[in-house]
């Protein structure tokens, strides 16, 4: 019997430059005959687990197709007929794997073969994972069984005579055209990682070049270096950045003072030390830079770079320089380790002065072929990778990002097409995507992308064609149409959409951002989508089509109620309020927003219960990978509160004695849960008093670090610029006259990097304020000759909220990215920003931040005016205004006065017991609660226990409120059991009870 290591060890070789498939005369195969079994799975008993499923699922595949299925066994001995052998066996041969092609050493792992010899069939690849992509390969390409889209009513199975199954199967030896692939944020859940298995999307052999993240930290450990060597860490500012130990924030990360050669000699030995340890498993390390912040300034540093680098925010020349002198060193004593780099933002553009980068380095380069709608992306980013190309000595990686968690169609098969192809051409060996995507708009190109990755060749209308036909039969040429419409839509270059994605600006213009991805797709298209999808609905009688057909109608019209009420929210921020009916229309206008709202949260909440892709995908990106801008309030109802500020204020100003009566009616509409506390915000802070100083921006500071800055920082405030000083040149951020509302003074931010400006106040949880500032964006004759709109900038800027403990911590109340930011939209001329901010609990400091994102237009710049943080007088819920309408909720039993007041009837009680302030936890629980009406359970049995306990108030249930097994309690457990409420009361038992049992109720 052949050994599994020596089938392994003699590699038959692939180069990958030849065609990956390399097919023979067909030969039949009679797997089943006559309603019975003629063949037999064979599946040594020494195979590993991956090739006993493998084997298991070809028998029942096969027995789904024909009635029949095969029997497995773990050796051949006495089996008669064919025998498919599933890995190494006692009848493996080297020639199962043979290539008449190749004869060089570097086969890759992922290289499966398909044999018929002697009668038998051989299923063999160089691992375990290989081989069961033989068995998947038969299971698709022989049998005809298709998996188009996670979970069993995306599986195709083609129709088949029972009791009779024969192939003509070719042999075959495959290699994948992209033999490192890894997928990631596409595996939510099981079904999700099956169909990645089973489609092969993922390598699953051991990756041996694919590290690309940043690794500076584990290099230069500040615990070693910190003290002893701060000349490894960069320049900044005039200092050294000596980063604090622990993980670092985004804004802590780093890269070396590079042209210092100690730090490549330390990161050489780092390398050398780090293979050593695991030199099995360790064949490769990063010294790629992602979203780095501190980068050094030193002259040694400055001068490495080109002219004009350093100001663009370009690093090619250091970076390769370095990461080339560390490869050279590493090479002497591990030739055959690899150090990885990834091509990206700063350090995207191919060096001048380094021309070829050594041969144990490969790279990952970033892209973004979504936006190959622009005129001219794709050509430049063609060119970029073939600049690339000619600098690598191994073939080089792309990282793509193909949904960015875009509700809203993304699809554009083509173009990914495209640039597979162009890939595959330029010899690139591996794929690295962020997919994360809508997976009930985009399933075909997904599905597509999978083939592609193993056949480049393939041709994209043949696959989209083939996914239509066999998913939605009679409707297939109807869903053509609908998918070539999505496609159209996506490429269609409306104003507003980011053209650049090179950059980290690009990126954030899309993942979770409102204007981006409503700008996919148009109202217009999506009723002509509509339409094709009821035709599509109508020409299929098959349930499982219409099944399908009806996922794909409900992600459409989810993204639908999206982009109408975005679009409607959108209008009515521009609406002026000049006159008593124009405040009619407005109330008017916000009932019907509301219900419009209503209706797309039902519609929303409904899609992500459902069992099927589209519920998956909504639970996926929102509640696991919370990546859904959906889910963050602010960002989509934001203009309803600027549209009833404007209302509010017209009244106060003109018509003061119907204010009141304006207050009730917005507060009596039944707003959606996700405006309620917003507009109870904006109608209860009027009139209140402007909580931060200095708003208008007319008072600057001295400070020493803006001279360039037109007139300073302004007082009170605090200026954070993202990266370093010569942005704050360049940018020229700072107060300057004439510019605010009113031709007051105003805050800019020029072109840049962007930034914030600061400022903090104390606050108590539960809290609930009210911020809004002026903002707009303008753009100067260069940038428009340049056609870079001012509208475009605008919606970088924002509001941001953070939450401060006692302890300088960061609070978040929320792993969602913007939950408490608001955007400014793609418009011209002055708009408002308005937020609503809700304190957590365990918050002692809010800091309000008025800033803008990275504005990649130049020439455009962002200005701020006049901003007000204003307090809720009090939640709706407490108010005691008047409100008329009988539908408005009831204040909620327990709040922080009737808790309160609770609380008071208890203390001539507990006095008697000499316990120091035995409520202090209540007190402080009740002063932490942020969220009333949902604690009202929890308050309820609290107070029932306490009630018990202190006034003989006994609930007949009492036993339920007190938890007696809590170990506070003891052996007085017992007594409470069977004392009776005389003896409960008398016991010592009250004090641990009262302190210490509590917590658990
Ligand atoms: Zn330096």
């Amino acid at each position: 019997m052949y050994a599994r290591i020596v089938v392994y060890a003699i590699t038959i070789c692939m180069c990958a430059s030849c065609a990956s498939v390399v097919p023979s005369r067909g030969e039949t195969v009679v797997l089943v005959r006559d309603g019975k079994a003629a063949a037999t799975i064979v599946v040594p008993g020494d195979a590993g687990g991956d090739e006993q499923k493998a084997g298991q699922m070809l028998s029942a595949y096969i027995k789904r197709l024909c009635g029949v299925a095969l029997p497995v066994r773990d050796s051949s001995d006495g089996v008669v007929g064919v025998r498919l052998f599933v890995g190494p066996s006692d009848r493996s041969s080297p020639i199962d794997m043979s290539h008449p092609n190749h004869g060089l050493e570097s086969a890759s792992r992922e290289c499966f073969a398909i044999r018929v010899r002697d009668g038998d069939v051989f299923f063999s690849g160089r691992t375990s994972a290989a081989v069961c992509y033989a068995v998947l390969s038969f299971i698709e390409d022989d049998l005809g069984v298709r998996w188009f889209a996670p979970g069993g009513l995306w599986e195709y199975l083609p129709q088949c005579d029972e009791g009779e199954l024969t192939v003509n199967l070719k042999d075959r030896t495959v290699v994948p055209d992209t033999p490192l692939r890894k997928w990631v944020r596409h595996d939510f859940f099981d079904s999700w990682k099956q169909w990645d298995w089973r489609n092969r999307a993922s390598t699953r052999s051991k990756r041996i070049r694919d590290r690309l993240g940043n690794q500076f930290q584990g290099v230069y450990p500040v615990e070693s270096y910190g003290k002893t060597h701060p000349e490894y860490y960069p320049l900044v500012r005039g200092k050294r950045f000596v980063p604090p130990p622990g993980r670092l924030t985004r804004h802590m990360t780093f890269w070396p003072c590079s042209s210092n050669p100690e730090v490549a000699t330390v990161a050489a030995d780092f390398l050398r030390r780090w293979f050593d340890e695991d030199p099995e498993n360790r064949r490769s390390f990063s010294l790629g830079m992602d979203d780095v912040t501190n980068i050094c300034e030193c002259e040694n540093c400055r001068a490495m770079d080109q002219p004009g680098d350093f100001e663009k925010d370009q690093f090619s020349e250091r970076n390769y320089t370095f990461v080339n002198s560390v490869a050279r060193e590493v090479k002497k004593t591990h030739p055959n380790h690899y150090i990885g780099v990834l091509i990206y933002r700063q350090l995207r553009q191919p060096p001048v002065t380094v021309t070829r980068m050594e041969d144990n380095v490969y790279g990952f380069l970033t892209s973004n072929c979504a936006t190959w709608w622009n005129p001219g992306t794709e050509e430049a980013d063609k060119k970029l990778a073939q600049d690339w190309a000619r600098r690598f000595k191994l073939p080089l990686g792309r990282y793509e990002y193909y949904g960015l968690g875009t509700f809203t169609p993304r699809f554009y098969p083509h173009t990914m097409d495209r640039q597979v192809k162009f890939d595959r051409q330029l010899g690139f060996a591996s794929n690295h995507t962020e997919v994360c995507t809508f997976l009930p708009h985009t399933a075909p190109m997904i599905w597509a992308f999978a083939k592609l990755q193993w056949d480049a060749s393939k041709d994209i209308d043949d696959l989209l064609g083939e996914f239509y036909a066999k998913m939605f039969g009679a409707a297939a040429p109807t869903m053509g149409e609908y998918y070539a419409l999505l496609e159209r839509a996506w490429n269609v270059p409306r104003p507003g959409r980011t053209r650049d994605f090179s950059n980290t600006a690009g990126q954030l213009a899309v993942s979770r951002n409102r204007n981006e991805q409503v700008l996919a797709i148009s109202p217009k298209e999506i009723k002509a989508g509509l339409a094709l999808l009821d035709r599509a609905l109508e020409e299929s009688d098959d349930p499982r089509v219409k099944k399908r057909i009806d996922i794909v109608r409900a992600a459409l019209v989810f993204s639908q109620h999206g982009i109408e009420t975005y679009l409607f929210n959108t209008e009515l921020r521009t609406r002026p309020i000049n006159s008593k009916a124009e405040v009619q229309q407005a109330l008017a206008d916000l009932r019907q927003y509301n219900s419009m709202a209503k209706e797309r949260e039902r519609f929303w909440s409904q899609s992500r219960q459902r069992d099927d892709i589209l519920g998956e995908t909504i639970r996926g990106l929102g509640d696991q990978m919370k990546y859904l801008i959906i889910d963050e309030f602010p960002q989509l109802d934001t203009y309803v509160s600027s549209l009833a500020l404007a209302v509010l204020e017209w009244q106060r100003e003109h018509d003061p004695d119907g204010l009141q009566q304006v207050q009730n009616e917005l507060l009596n509409i039944p707003w959606t849960d996700t405006l309620d506390d917003a507009m109870s915000t904006v109608t209860l802070a009027q009139g209140g008093r402007n909580r931060l100083k200095n708003t208008g921006f007319e008072r600057s500071a001295q400070n020493k670090n803006t001279k360039a800055a037109y007139e300073g920082v302004p007082d009170k405030w605090s200026l954070w610029i993202r990266n370093k000083p010569s942005h704050l040149n360049r940018s020229k951020v700072g107060i300057m006259p004439k510019v605010g509302r009113n031709d007051s003074r105003g805050f800019v931010y020029e072109s840049g990097q962007g930034g914030v400006l600061m400022q903090s106040l104390r606050v108590k949880p539960g809290e609930v304020f009210l911020c809004t500032a002026w903002v707009r964006a303008v753009a100067n004759e260069e940038a428009k000759a340049a056609g870079n709109r001012a509208a475009d900038t605008a919606r970088r800027a924002n509001i941001h909220a953070i939450f401060h403990d006692a302890k300088g911590n960061v609070v978040a109340p929320d792993r969602r990215m913007y939950a408490n930011s608001v955007f400014g939209d793609a418009i011209d001329g002055w708009q408002r920003l308005a937020l609503s901010i809700k304190v957590p609990a365990r918050v002692v400091s809010l800091t309000i931040m008025i800033g803008t994102h990275e504005i990649d237009a130049p020439g455009t710049s962002v200005i701020f005016d006049d901003v007000t943080l204003l307090r809720s007088k009090a939640n709706k819920s407490q108010t005691s205004k008047p409100i008329k309408k009988a539908d408005v909720k009831k204040p909620l039993k327990w709040n922080p006065q009737t808790v309160a007041a609770e609380l008071n009837r208890y203390k001539p009680i507990l006095d008697q017991f000499g316990i120091k302030d035995p409520l202090r936890w209540a007190r402080a629980d009740m002063e932490s609660e942020t969220d009333w009406a949902a604690a009202q359970s929890r308050w309820e049995r609290r107070i029932a226990h306490w009630r018990f306990m202190l006034l003989d108030e006994e609930p007949a249930d009492w036993a339920r409120w007190l938890n007696l097994d809590h170990p506070a309690l003891g052996e007085k457990a017992k007594q409470l059991k069977a004392g009776g409420k005389h003896a409960r009361r008398k016991t010592t038992i009250w004090t641990q009870v009262i302190t210490r049992a509590w917590a658990a109720t």
